[in-house]
């Protein structure tokens, strides 16, 4: 991309941030943060017909692509501060660079986070977005979990998963259950403030990004248990239910991706702080299982055995 490579970037890209910690921004070979204290990096690459469909409009694509990396963050309990975007385009279209960009800042402003730098190349259609953020008082992690502790979900899971559908089958449903769901999928919202609140209280957490039964699995294997999770109180959207059969909304809850809920465990003693700490949030949670002693996910519905449809998502 040597044409215009720079005026893309001063055009569309180079915002001065307003944050007094960007030492440096846009513009050298390299950004200078103040970070003062523990910084928490995460990364997250999309790529055209892998991890998005081709329908998907630019803006959406902008704003997912920082989406999932804050929620990354939010995982974590850490609070997220700047990005960088390595970028991949076939070609320099203006329109699209402009929605890009437009979804990318608007989600970025929201959580006062600065893009302090990247890189413009020619190619496959591809994004790269890298997160730095300051940790807490407490890191949340993956590892923490206890037999005995409560496992809880943020808000509905599936929507997503059901929104994939809907736009790969180019779905005509112009309804506003239909219009919801292609919405969690194109514009998810990040549980930033969430992970923040529940760093005090919960033991573990992911995000839920491969999918419920995945993602819990991988809070198991890092904490050196097992989980039990009663299917009939995963959270479903009314949305969801609306368009799809009970039995496939569950499938698309209990393995379907890219929700980007906060999936985290917590000691029973903890419930009634954890109910506060989301309610500040005004974001509900609902307990849908225990930690057990041994090891993998097991379901139960009505309190009998029951095997999932299918567990998640892995790329190889
Ligand atoms: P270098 O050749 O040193 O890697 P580049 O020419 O790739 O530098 O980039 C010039 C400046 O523009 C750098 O500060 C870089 O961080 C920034 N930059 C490049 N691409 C992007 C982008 N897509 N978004 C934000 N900043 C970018
Ligand atoms: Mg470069």
């Amino acid at each position: 991309m040597s044409l215009g490579e720079f005026e893309i970037i001063a055009r569309y890209f180079d915002r001065p941030p307003a944050d007094p910690d960007v030492l440096l921004g846009i513009g050298d070979d390299a950004a200078v943060l103040a970070i003062g204290g523990s910084a928490v990096v995460a990364v997250d690459t999309l790529v055209a017909g892998v991890h998005f469909h081709d329908a998907i409009a630019a803006d959406a694509l902008g704003h997912r692509a920082l989406a999932v990396n804050l929620s990354d963050l939010a995982a974590m309990g850490a609070t997220p501060r700047w990005c960088t975007l390595a970028l991949t385009v076939p070609k320099a279209d203006d329109e699209w660079l402009e929605a890009f960009a437009r979804g990318l800042f608007a989600l970025a402003e929201r959580h006062g986070v600065s893009l302090v730098g990247g890189d413009l190349t020619r190619g496959p259609l591809t994004v790269t977005v890298q997160v730095i953020g300051t940790a807490g008082a407490r890191s949340l992690t993956r590892a923490g979990g206890h037999p005995g502790d409560d496992v809880y979900v943020t808000g509905s899971l599936g929507d997503a998963a059901g929104g994939i559908a809907l736009v790969a089958e180019r779905h005509p449903a112009a309804s506003a259950a239909a219009n919801a769901l292609r919405e969690r999928f194109c514009r998810p919202t990040p549980r930033v403030a969430e992970g923040v609140a529940l760093a005090p209280y919960a033991s573990a957490a992911i995000d839920v990004s491969d999918g419920l039964l995945a993602d819990l699995g991988h809070i198991c294997e890092r904490s050196g248990c097992g989980a039990v999770v009663d299917v009939e109180r995963v959270p479903l959207s009314a949305e969801l239910l609306t368009l799809f059969p009970p039995q496939q909304a569950l499938a698309y809850a209990l393995a379907g991706g890219d929700d980007y809920e906060l999936c985290f465990t917590a000691p029973p003693a903890q419930a009634e702080r954890i109910e506060a700490a989301l309610e500040a949030c005004g974001t509900p949670a609902r307990r849908i299982g225990q930690l057990v002693a041994g090891e993998g996910v097991v379901c139960r519905r009505d309190g009998e055995p029951f095997t999932p449809p299918s567990r998640g998502y892995t790329h190889f």
